[in-house]
C-alpha cells in the first residue's frame, strides 16, 4: 500500500526528540537530550492551576486568549523590554511556541515563498515551512572562538526576490549564542531593505548566563512593526508539558496568524493560562533563580564533558552545550548518540539533524543540563568511559 502521509511531509518522520527520549527509557539511559527539566515550576504557579481547575476554569476560553494571560503579557512586554502592546488586538496566546511558530508561518508565507533561517534550527522550522509549501534558505552558524555566529555576507546572499520571512531564534537552540545587538542590528538591517518579517522565537528570552542580555529584535529601530515575537511558558517557568505560548505582534499581524490558528485548535488550554499569568506577575525572581542555577549547571556539565574528552562549547543562554566529538576519535554524531547508551548509559543530541548541510555538523553532538546535580555527575561520570579504552 502507498504511505498515507502527505509527500511534503515524508522527510520528517519521527522527531530526534522523541527517538532520543525512547532510546534513553528503552535502554535506562540517562537523558541529556530533550530538552525538559527534571524538577517543577514555581508552588504557586502550580497550586493556580489546580484552582482554576477547582474553580471552574475548564471551558474553551476566548480565541485570542484569557483576557488575564494577555494582559500580565502586555504588562511584562513593557516592564521588561519597554514595548507596549495591546492586550485586545496585539497579543495572541497559543498552544506553546510550536503552534505559534506553526501558525506564523502558514499565516505568512504562500507557497514557493522562502523563509530564512539559521541552521542548525530547531526542528519544527522546517516542518511548518514544508506544510506551507514554502522553503527554507539555511544561513549557517559557525563557530568563531568558541561562539556559534554568522557571516553577515553569507546571510545577505542568502535574500532572493522570493524571500517573505526570516526566522530568528535567539537566544538560539541549539548552540546556546544569544545574537548581540551588532548581529541583530544586521538582521534588522536585512528586513527593512527586502521588507521580510522577522518571526523570533524568544523561547529562553529569560534563560541567559554571565550578565549576558537578551534583546528583542522588535526592540530595535523600525522592527515592531514588522515582527512576529514569540514566547513560551514551558521555559520559562519550567512547565513544559503545559504547552502555553504567545505571540506579540501589530494587529494586522495577530489577526492573519489567529486567523490560521483558530482553525488549528481554536484557543489553548484554559487552567494554565490563569496559572501562567499569575508567574508573569509574581513569580519572576523564582525566574531569576532558575536562571543563576542552570548557569551553576552549564558550568557543571561543561566541566564533565571536558573531563570525558569533549572539545566543550560554551553556550551564553538556552539549556545546552554542544560539544565537538573528534577529540574523543568519533566524527559522526548520530551514529555516536545512537550508540551512546551502549558506550556510557547516556542519552544525547545529534547536532547535523539541525541542518540543511548536515556535513557541517556532523561532528557535534548536544548535551541538556537542566537536570539535578546528582544527574548531571552521573552522566560525567559515565561518559568518562569513552576515553577510558572501554569504548
Ligand atoms: N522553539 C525552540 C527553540 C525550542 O527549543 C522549543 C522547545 N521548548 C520550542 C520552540 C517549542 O516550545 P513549546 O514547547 O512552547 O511549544
Ligand atoms: N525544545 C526541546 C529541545 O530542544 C524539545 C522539544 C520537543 O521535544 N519537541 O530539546
Amino acid at each position: 500500500m502507498s504511505d498515507p502521509l502527505v509527500s511534503r511531509m515524508r522527510e520528517f518522520g519521527t522527531t530526534i526528540f522523541a527517538e532520543m527520549s525512547a532510546l534513553a527509557v528503552r535502554t535506562g539511559s540517562i537523558n541529556l537530550g530533550q530538552g525538559f527539566p527534571d524538577t517543577d515550576g514555581p508552588d504557586s504557579m502550580l497550586e493556580r492551576a489546580v484552582e482554576a481547575i477547582r474553580s471552574g476554569a475548564n471551558q474553551y476560553p476566548p480565541g485570542p486568549g484569557t483576557p488575564e494571560l494577555r494582559q500580565a503579557v502586555a504588562e511584562h512586554r513593557e516592564r521588561h523590554y519597554g514595548l507596549g502592546y495591546d492586550p485586545d488586538g496585539e497579543i495572541l496566546v497559543t498552544v506553546g511556541a510550536t503552534e505559534a511558530i506553526a501558525a506564523s508561518v502558514l499565516a505568512l508565507c504562500e507557497p514557493g515563498d522562502e523563509v530564512i533561517a539559521f541552521e542548525p534550527y530547531y526542528d519544527s522550522y522546517a516542518a511548518s515551512i514544508a506544510l506551507a509549501g514554502a522553503r527554507l534558505s539555511a544561513v549557517t552558524l559557525r563557530p568563531v572562538d568558541g561562539r556559534f555566529t554568522f557571516d553577515p555576507a553569507e546571510l545577505r546572499a542568502a535574500v532572493t526576490p522570493r524571500t517573505r520571512a526570516i526566522l530568528v531564534n535567539s537566544p538560539h537552540n541549539p548552540t546556546g549564542t544569544v545574537f548581540t545587538r551588532a548581529e541583530l542590528a544586521e538582521i534588522a538591517a536585512l528586513c527593512q531593505d527586502h521588507d521580510l518579517t522577522a518571526i523570533t522565537d524568544e523561547v529562553y528570552e529569560h534563560l541567559t548566563f554571565d550578565g549576558v542580555e537578551h534583546v528583542p529584535l522588535a526592540t530595535l529601530p523600525g522592527m515592531r512593526e514588522r515582527t512576529v515575537m514569540i514566547s513560551s511558558a514551558g521555559k520559562t517557568f519550567s512547565v513544559t508539558g503545559w504547552k502555553t505560548g504567545w505571540i506579540c505582534a501589530p494587529p494586522r499581524h495577530v489577526k492573519a496568524v489567529q486567523t490560521v490558528k483558530q482553525f488549528l485548535t481554536f484557543t489553548a488550554a484554559a487552567p494554565w493560562q490563569l496559572a501562567v499569568a499569575h508567574g508573569l506577575r509574581h513569580e519572576l525572581d523564582w525566574v531569576a533563580a532558575l536562571r543563576d542555577s542552570l548557569q551553576a549547571k552549564r558550568d557543571r556539565l561543561m566541566g564533565g564533558l571536558a573531563a570525558a574528552g569533549f572539545e566543550v562549547l560554551k553556550p551564553s543562554g538556552t539549556y545546552f552545550v554542544q560539544t565537538d566529538i573528534r577529540p574523543l576519535g568519533f566524527t559522526d554524531g548520530l551514529e555516536l548518540t545512537r550508540r551512546l547508551p551502549e558506550l556510557a548509559g547516556v542519552v544525547a543530541i545529534p547536532t547535523q539533524v539541525f541542518y540543511d548541510h548536515a556535513e557541517r555538523g556532523s561532528h557535534f553532538v548536544r548535551f541538556a543540563f537542566c537536570k539535578k546535580d546528582e544527574v548531571i555527575d552521573e552522566a560525567a561520570d559515565r561518559l568518562k568511559r569513552l576515553s577510558a579504552g572501554e569504548a
